[in-house]
Parts: structure tokens; sequence; C-alpha cells
């Protein structure tokens, strides 16, 4: 399997297959350091730009180098990753022609304010690198953030009443 790294559509760089690949294969491994989720929060908590891969139940991350991290994101995706005893394989969910850019959908999740825009251009794209779990759960938290604002500036006006 011949895979090279080079400038992408989808997101500055990408990784792309020379050689065609079977349905089921493993592509690469998603490799790189093991972190706690809190010392990858700790590391990277300026940066706009991370490689991290949540383990398990995410408390462990691995902080992506070599080819996987250039993977980008596809909401049409023609991989899809495996954890299989602690290490994550990037494996092709249907036969990939050479040629073709390497693509996962990255399901993120925990990702601040960061929108996590999607530019990858599929027809069902959803417009963010956010699983469809997590923005739902962002969906909610907003209209909390926006319950308790309406909240807030009602008793604001309450007090403002209360002075007058
Ligand atoms: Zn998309």
């Amino acid at each position: 399997m011949g895979l090279i790294i080079r400038s992408s559509a989808i997101h500055a760089a990408g990784c792309y297959t020379t050689t065609p690949i079977r349905k089921g294969a493993r592509v690469t491994e998603y490799t790189g350091h093991r972190l706690t989720k809190a010392e990858a929060d700790t590391a990277y908590e300026e940066s706009p730009i991370t490689y991290l891969f949540g383990l398990g139940d995410g408390s462990i991350v691995i902080d992506g180098h070599a080819t996987a991290m250039f993977i980008n994101h596809s909401c049409d995706a023609n991989c899809e990753t495996s954890e299989e005893n602690s290490r994550v394989w990037i494996k092709a969910i249907r036969n990939i022609a050479a040629g073709e850019e390497i693509t996962y959908d990255y399901c993120l999740y925990d990702g601040g304010d960061d929108e996590a825009r999607c530019n990858c251009g599929a027809k069902e794209c959803r417009g963010t690198m956010y699983s469809p779990e997590e923005v739902r759960r962002r969906k909610a938290a907003e209209k909390k953030a926006l319950i308790k604002k309406k909240g807030k500036r009602k008793a604001g006006k309450g007090a403002r009443t209360a002075k007058a």
C-alpha cells in the first residue's frame, strides 16, 4: 500500500493512496504519544489545531504524528477508525481507487467554542466535523445558555424596577 501526503481541497494537506485499497483493509495506524485527557488539555490549551484522538472512554488520547494525522475528515468518508487492543486503525469501509484521498469521519467532541466547520463537499455534509451526538449536545447547551441569559436579563430588570 502506498500512502502519500499532498495538498488537499478539503483542508491543507491530505493523505492519498497510490494503489487501490480493498474494503475492510487496514490503511494505516493512528500512531502517536499517549496522553491523559488532562495532560492534553494543558498542552494544547492555546492551540487552534490539534491531532488528538480519544481512546475508549476518552480519558486517554493519542497525540497523532506521522501519516494518519494528515487524514482529513469527510462526512462521506471512505474509511472509519477501529480501536483494537488500545491501537487505532484506519480501515477502508469501501473499495478505494488509486489516487483517492483517504478520509474518515472525525466525529469530534469536546471542542470548546470552535465551530469545527467542515469543507468536505459531500452531498450529505453536516457542515461541521462534530459527531451527530455532539451536534445535538451543543445545540441543547446553546439553548440552555440562552435560557440562562434570558433569566439573567429578567433578574436585572427586576432589580432595576426595585430600585426605581
Ligand atoms: Zn462535511
